[in-house]
């Protein structure tokens, strides 16, 4: 999953970036809104985290220009103080959840997670697809109920395609959802990631769909 986060105070957007780095996500920066307006209308994010008072352009505005350009990521508001006139603004603006600071980061990675999985129509933080089970909170996966240890990259492809099963997934959708936008890419990569996957679940789980992609399919 790859994230947009929006944030104009320095060492709370590095404090901020950690986390969500350490949680598996790819993420992109932006200081102010400007570059937050331009980032959100050209690059695919499963989610972003948007602080409201922001030098350039107001996180308001940016996110009214997003929702008026047909793009429907969620987006998760930050305000600064406890003022509910704000709060409603930005829900009214097109935010989908909101967190006053200063906030606990675990529960900034469960609005998160939350929003992420209700984008895609699914009720449970822990998904599961055939004998394959992946606990969002945790960042466990398990196969029949053991324990598989994957790397960072791995995790973060399966659980992508966790959170489609059944559909099919291109390669360079999987690129431009992995990884951030200074990362070196190459699509080739993603091959190996799924060889990799495949040695350590069921081999049939991840079905390669010929000029097309990937499908995760269950497999018991
Ligand atoms: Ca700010």
């Amino acid at each position: 999953m790859r994230l947009l986060l929006v944030e104009d105070d320095p060492t709370l957007r590095a404090q901020l970036r950690a986390a969500l780095v350490d949680a598996g996500y790819a993420v992109d920066e932006a200081a102010d809104g400007v570059d937050a307006r331009h980032l959100g209308e050209t690059e695919p994010y499963d989610a972003v985290v948007l602080d409201l008072g922001l030098p350039r352009l107001d996180g308001l505005s940016v996110l009214r220009h997003w929702r008026a350009a047909g793009r429907t990521m969620p987006v998760l508001i930050l305000t600064a103080r406890d003022t509910w006139h704000e709060k409603v603004a930005g829900i009214d603006a097109g935010g989908d959840d909101y967190l006053t600071k200063p906030f606990h980061v675990e529960e900034l990675l469960a609005r998160l997670r939350g929003l992420i999985r209700r984008a895609q129509g699914l009720a449970s933080p822990v998904l599961q697809c055939g004998a394959i089970t992946l606990d969002t909170r945790s960042g466990r996966v398990a196969l029949r109920g053991e324990p598989v240890a994957l790397t960072g990259h791995e995790y973060r492809l399966l659980a992508y395609l966790m959170h489609r099963p059944g559909s099919v997934v291109s390669r360079s959708e999987l690129t431009e959802h992995l990884y951030a936008q200074d990362f070196d890419r190459d699509s080739n990569t993603i091959e190996v990631f799924v060889a990799r996957l495949r040695r350590k679940l069921p081999p049939q789980a991840i079905e390669t769909v010929r000029g097309l992609g990937y499908r995760l399919v269950a497999v018991e």
